[in-house]
């Protein structure tokens, strides 16, 4: 699920159709929820952008509806976790999700060799495990 919208102006985005706050186009949460109800033999979402953590709460709506099908939950944001952890909305979509790849991509650490990243700076987090540890736990691949 691609949102619309991204403050973050990373040099070098590879989806900057996805910056602007007012282009693409509105879809209901309700559209979203009934799609993926159609696809339900699927496991998992992955919410990118564009940023996700700006519409925490439309997202919260679909991630509540995805763990109600059982899927696994990936999100691609350009904030970093310590950052998500401090805003309540924001926090509380994190706490639904699975996989967290955060940080900006910086076009000088780009890299093709990492797995499900851009450039080297992002991490790809274990986020329950994160959370019960109180500590970043990242995925080993
Ligand atoms: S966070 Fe993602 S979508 Fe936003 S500018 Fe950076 S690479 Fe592009």
């Amino acid at each position: 699920l691609w949102t619309q919208g991204c403050p973050h102006g990373c040099i070098g985005c590879h989806n900057q159709l996805t910056h602007g706050f007012t282009a693409g186009m509105l879809v209901e949460t309700s559209e979203v929820i009934s799609s993926m109800k159609r696809y339900s033999y699927h496991d998992g979402i992955t919410l990118s952008g564009g940023e996700p953590f700006m519409q925490p709460l439309q997202l919260l709506e679909i991630a509540g509806e995805a763990k109600k099908l059982n899927w696994n939950i990936w999100c691609y944001t350009g904030f970093e976790y310590e950052e998500l952890l401090e805003n309540h909305d924001r926090r509380k979509l994190l706490e639904m999700i699975d996989v967290l790849i955060d940080g900006k991509f910086e076009l000088d650490r780009r890299t093709l060799s990492l797995p499900f990243r851009g450039s080297s700076n992002q991490r790809v987090i274990d986020v329950q495990a994160s959370l019960k540890e109180n500590r970043v736990i990242e995925l080993e691949l």
